[in-house]
């Protein structure tokens, strides 16, 4: 069997809507059976909507796991499901994420520690539940969602902007520990991208976001999901260890 006889398989947290789902969507666009996943029944059918869609209209095979990525165990039985499913995981796309804003002299421990939970350890959670699996077959595509404020720091994001560097460090390692098993590790930092996240900015704020990005435009999930489709794929295969801000010059 040759590499190009594989249908290749991924697993896109966080993809019931905005940047998740058109990560999927651009997975299954090339090929891959993909699971889906959200946290709770709450966005099962919406899910189950983008899982048929996709199925029928690239003919591959998708699935939906519910489960909350802060827990380890919910995070293992959606490898495991994926597994069961396709007989093997090539790609995680660590996607889901949650913010809880506010100024840190305020901020509760609990807003802290929930998004520190969701976006840290939920990526690690499901890294640790697909490394086996990728390691045995030695290739493995995991592609990490940090953000700019994780690389820049945003006032009002210190749980946020520290999940999200954490996710960036965690990066490194497992890029330097899971080099020599072909599997490659990388991270994504969108800038404003206009997703459920964004919505809740008011008018006033999305024309000021947009007058601080070159482009002149916030972000669609598909300027997102155009970059985690190539480094899904085999062309990126010595690309590791890296993060790549797609941002619109936001940064710049
Ligand atoms: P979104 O529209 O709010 O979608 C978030 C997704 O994450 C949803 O599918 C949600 O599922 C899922 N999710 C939340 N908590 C979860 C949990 N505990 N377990 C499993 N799934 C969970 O957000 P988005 O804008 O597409 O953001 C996607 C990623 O990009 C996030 O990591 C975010 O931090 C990052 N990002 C976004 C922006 C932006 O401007 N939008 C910028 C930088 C980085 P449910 O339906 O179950 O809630």
């Amino acid at each position: 069997m040759t590499d190009t006889d594989i249908t290749r398989a991924a697993i896109v947290t966080g993809s019931s809507r905005g940047i998740g789902a058109a990560v999927a969507r651009a997975l299954a666009e090339s090929g891959m059976n993909v699971a889906l996943n959200c946290s709770s029944e709450r966005s099962l059918a919406e899910t189950e909507a983008l899982a048929r869609e996709l199925a029928a209209a690239h003919g591959i095979r998708a699935l939906v796991a519910v489960a909350n990525v802060a827990s380890a165990e919910e995070a293992q039985q959606m490898a495991d499901t994926a597994l069961e499913a396709f007989g093997r995981i090539d790609v995680l796309v660590n996607n889901a994420g949650i913010t809880r804003d506010g100024l840190a002299a305020r901020m509760s421990c609990e807003d802290f520690d929930a998004v520190i939970d969701v976006n840290l350890k939920g990526s690690f959670h499901c890294a640790k539940a697909v490394m086996r699996p990728m390691m045995k077959q030695r290739y493995g595509r995991i592609i990490n969602m940090s953000s700019v404020s994780g690389v820049y720091g945003n006032a009002g994001q210190v749980n946020y902007a520290a999940s999200k560097a954490g996710v960036i460090g965690m990066t490194k390692t497992l890029a330097k520990e899971l080099a020599r098993k072909n599997i490659t590790v990388n991270t994504i930092a969108p800038g404003f991208i206009d997703t459920a996240m964004t919505a809740a900015l008011s008018d006033e704020q999305r024309e000021a976001a947009a007058a601080r990005i070159g482009m002149g435009r916030l972000g669609a999930p598909e300027d997102i999901a155009d970059l985690a489709r190539f480094l899904a794929s085999e062309e990126a295969g010595y690309i590791t260890g890296q993060t790549i801000c797609v941002d619109g010059g936001l940064t710049l």
